[in-house]
């Protein structure tokens, strides 16, 4: 008998996961559809795929798209999220931040948009 973990193994070589790498590097390990992706890397939803096989999940392109302002307001939030999942944050506190991150995001993007025009504008 092999010293492997047979579970391990199994799962390893499982095609019922997808077999797509998530931004953070890890295998994605989502169960995946018929086509033998998950619902996040399916063809068409993963064209980043193409480029290089380390699919940028949406996640990663909405981190680019946001103003560098909100970038660590995003990472607070994520962390936020999981701080509450595992009890360590009070949902209270994750509500209150929350809020804040979203009147400061209404605020920031506002700018952004304006900025954005106005250059839009004075390249015409
Ligand atoms: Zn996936």
């Amino acid at each position: 008998m092999s010293n492997l973990d047979p579970v391990n193994e199994q799962s390893a070589q499982n095609p019922h996961h997808c077999p797509a790498t998530r931004k953070d590097g890890q295998p994605c390990r989502a169960p995946a559809g018929a086509d033998g992706w998950c619902v996040g890397h399916r063809p068409g939803a993963a064209d980043a795929r193409s480029r290089g096989g380390r699919g940028k999940s949406r996640a990663a392109r909405a981190g680019k798209l946001l103003p560098s302002r909100l970038r660590p307001v995003a990472e607070m939030l994520e962390l936020a999220l999981v701080e509450v999942k595992d009890g360590r944050l009070k949902p209270s506190q994750a509500q209150a931040m929350a809020s804040l991150a979203g009147a400061l995001v209404r605020v920031v993007t506002s700018g952004e948009m304006e900025e954005r025009l106005r250059d839009l504008e004075s390249k015409e």
